[in-house]
């Protein structure tokens, strides 16, 4: 029998904002590069108990490498399992962690810089939440879409996003999570130049049909 599953919420995010929202064990976000070379910031927590989000440095740890494939699960700063990368046509992330912030934007292009980065973006978010500031967290950062090659003399080499128009990163949830996502407008090559949405389906588990 054929799997079916139902699309329970869309939601399309413009660039320089972000989006919030829940979702429950079983079920599945899509995150769509609705025209391509675009980056996002996600961040997830537990719906539970704040203090467990996702980690990217874990979850480098559990996978033995940074760069994570179809099928590998994504971990929690206490080593539970919190996402499984369902389907991932392009393959490309960065699981470095971090966010482009106002802070960063005034330190590289602009000292009276008063644009939001995408950490900013996302802490107002969790604010709708009643979620302090505090508990998003850097190593929580998974850059979707972010081409960043680690060299061989140490460098990064930050390179164009590979993903085109309609591809996209799906995640099954493994527990009950508070999301968050930011659509990045940092001006370097590593975000395009013109910044354009994501968005996020959110579909429920699929059964028999
Ligand atoms: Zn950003």
């Amino acid at each position: 029998m054929p799997k079916t599953r139902q699309l329970l919420d869309s939601v399309t995010i413009r660039p320089g904002m972000a989006a919030t929202g829940e979702i429950v064990k079983g079920q599945s976000l899509r995150i769509v590069d609705v025209d391509g070379g675009q980056i996002g910031d996600f961040v997830a927590l537990s719906r539970d108990d704040r203090t467990e989000h996702l980690d990217c440095t874990y979850t480098n740890w559990a996978n033995l490498g940074w760069r994570w494939k179809q099928g590998a699960t994504i971990f929690t700063n206490h080593m539970n399992r919190m996402w499984v990368i369902s389907d991932d046509p392009t393959g490309v992330h960065f699981t470095g962690g971090g966010f482009c912030s106002n802070d960063a934007r005034r330190l590289f292009l602009d000292p009276n810089d008063e644009t939001k980065g995408c950490r900013d973006c996302l802490e107002e978010a969790f604010e709708e939440r009643n979620i302090e500031r505090h508990w998003l967290r850097a190593a929580s950062c998974f850059n979707l879409f972010m081409n960043i090659e680690y060299l061989p003399d140490g460098s990064w080499d930050s390179r164009p996003p590979i993903s085109k128009a309609g591809d996209y990163i799906e995640l099954r949830a493994e527990m009950d999570i508070v999301w968050a996502l930011s659509v990045c407008v940092i001006p370097f090559e590593i975000n395009k130049s013109d910044p354009t949405p994501l968005r996020v389906d959110t579909y429920g588990s699929s059964s028999a049909g």
